[in-house]
């Protein structure tokens, strides 16, 4: 039987709750797809600091590197906000992304059809359901480029670049190419070309991957300020939008709002291994920790996509996801909650899904 190794960086506020709910559902997942899970645990973030005095422990990045994949909760809350920038929580999030050479953020932004009703869209907007995937490159661009205060005409200035070299853009397009493949077949990128050069550079090698290597995929182009807008006026012309750092911050937030729930969001970050860090969107919710009211499904949700894209296990991801779906018919937790439905709390939402499953 197959064994995979996981490292669980339970982190912070809800995060051992809402970890403990998909290690759970995972275990399930094993038992009836024929597998086996690992697991090791690390420390990242508050946790972190308060136990070792840093957020990133070099023993962490170690077992990360060593394992199949990372299952994170969240991390950060309140007792470490005075911290300085590098030693904060968040610090280590960063870090870890950086340590582990992760390259592309996947966010998928679905509209599971029982939540329809909390999304801010029109249901004739929505249609049944609702499955776009984000991919934003977040090791390059603006965020990282050089930045630096000077003197303009006497006048204090500052300012940020944006630089992209041929090899980034040709291994995140080869990223949005290869998801388009497993979806729909359709691929739309998404820059700034009219006004950017980096832009112009984008668009043109995206352009030659897709002809030199996925001619069977339908690629599309649309300028960022255009793409904000049509998630909003007519979302389901997308697929699998791929995009630049900076862009895919803001549009990867702006498609997850319309399913209207922070606890449903799931994401994961790749490199260039299969291994990759799987993490709900949604922060350490310091102020429902403890309480048993924490939504776990976006963590479960993020087992599942850790399922498909770190350790070939597609049919044990669409089980869970699945199972999802019919769940919200019936059993909410509080954020989702709405009346005629059973509330649970976060460890009953995990025992219905194992159960479904
Ligand atoms: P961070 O800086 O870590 O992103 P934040 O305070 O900006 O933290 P979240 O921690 O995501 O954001 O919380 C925002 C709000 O959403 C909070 O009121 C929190 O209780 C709620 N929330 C976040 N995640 C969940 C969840 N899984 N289930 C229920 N409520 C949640
Ligand atoms: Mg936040």
């Amino acid at each position: 039987m197959k064994t995979y190794k996981i490292v669980l960086l339970k982190g912070d506020g809800i995060g051992p709750e809402i970890v403990t709910q998909a290690v759970k559902v995972l275990n399930r997942a094993a038992e009836k797809f024929g597998f086996a899970v690992a697991y090791d645990e690390a420390l990242l973030g508050g946790s972190a600091i308060d136990a070792t005095g840093v957020p990133l422990p070099q023993e962490t990045i170690e077992k990360c590197k060593a394992a199949d994949s990372t299952l994170l909760g969240a991390v950060g809350g309140p007792k470490w906000d005075a911290m300085p920038g590098h030693l904060r929580p968040e610090a280590g999030l960063l870090g870890i992304r950086g340590a582990l050479g992760l390259y592309a953020n996947l966010r998928p932004a679905v509209i599971f059809k029982p939540l329809r009703d909390a999304s801010p869209l029109k249901t004739e907007i929505i249609g049944d359901n609702l499955d776009i995937m984000v991919v934003r490159e977040l090791t390059g661009g603006i965020y990282f480029g050089e930045r630096g205060e000077k003197t303009v005409n006497g006048a204090q200035a500052a300012y940020d670049t944006e630089m992209y070299s041929v090899p980034e853009i040709e291994r995140i397009a080869r990223v949005g190419f290869e998801m388009a493949a497993k979806r729909d077949g359709k691929l739309c990128s998404v820059d700034k070309a009219n006004v950017l050069e980096s832009s112009r550079l984008w668009r043109k090698t995206v352009a030659r991957i897709g002809k030199e290597e996925y001619p069977n995929i339908e690629l599309s182009n649309l300028y960022v300020d255009n793409c904000a807008m049509q998630l909003v006026r007519n979302p389901k012309q997308f697929d699998v939008i791929v995009t630049s750092n900076i862009f895919g911050d803001i549009l990867s937030d702006e498609a997850s709002m319309i399913s209207g729930s922070i606890g449903m969001l799931p994401s994961a970050s790749l490199g260039s291994g299969k291994a990759g860090l799987y993490e709900p969107v949604h922060g350490s919710a310091p102020d429902i920790a403890g309480t048993g009211t924490a939504n776990p499904l976006a963590t479960i949700l993020s087992a599942a996509m850790m399922l498909r894209y770190s350790l070939e296990e597609p049919e044990a991801a669409d089980s869970i996801e699945n199972a999802v779906c019919e769940i919200l018919k019936t059993v909410r937790t509080p954020d989702i909650y709405t009346d005629g439905m059973q509330k649970v709390t976060c460890e009953e939402m995990g025992d219905f899904v194992c159960r479904l499953l």
